[in-house]
């Protein structure tokens, strides 16, 4: 059992860069949702991950669920908590992480050590329901548009309406980029 965590650490070890405290925390949050949801398929989860840290990386290597297979999703809130769904079943788990020694935080030793912290010492979980709309599912796109001002596609509703047609949210509202003017280029 120890080997095969291990083992799964040092997958997500090799995919993050480097061993740390989100690693051990994201593959216990991580099999802790799989043990409650009753499944181990990514095609039958999605994992809702609450920060876009370490144990960001690590929900979806031990999950195999995938932010571009829209099975992991990120729910930027900044928690150490991630909630995962049994699209079958419906039945969805939240779980959190309620606390961490803070002398076990740095070290090889001290990471791996956690691995092996008994669930309701280190977790806790809540049975919860998951609010979803058609349109945040996997799977195709249910529709697609044109924005009326950049003329860029537009999937999954995430478009606004317009005067004059569907806008991006981009050009309704502004986003997180600006584009330089000739003299600041
Ligand atoms: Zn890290
Ligand atoms: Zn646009």
């Amino acid at each position: 059992m120890d080997a095969t965590l291990d083992e799964l650490l040092d997958r997500c070890v090799s995919y993050h860069g480097h061993l740390c405290m989100g690693q051990t925390l994201g593959v216990r949050l991580a099999l802790k949702g799989m043990e409650l949801i009753g499944t181990s398929n990514p095609r039958q989860m999605i994992a809702l991950i609450e920060n876009d840290r370490c144990i960001a990386d690590a929900i979806q290597i031990v999950t195999g669920t995938r932010i571009g297979r829209r099975s992991a999703k990120l729910v930027d809130l900044g928690k150490m908590a991630a909630t995962f769904l049994n699209c079958e079943t419906g039945v969805s788990w939240r779980v959190n992480i309620r606390q961490v020694d803070p002398a076990a935080k740095h070290g090889e030793a001290a990471c791996r050590s956690v691995l092996c912290v008994p669930d309701a010492e280190l977790l806790s979980w809540r049975r919860v329901r998951v609010q979803l709309k058609p349109e945040e599912m996997p799977g195709r796109p249910k529709k697609t548009v044109e924005c009326a001002c950049c003329g860029e596609k537009v999937f999954d509703n995430k478009d606004v309406a317009g005067a004059d047609g569907p806008l991006c949210r981009a050009c309704a509202d502004g986003t997180y980029c600006v584009e330089l003017t000739k003299e600041e280029e």
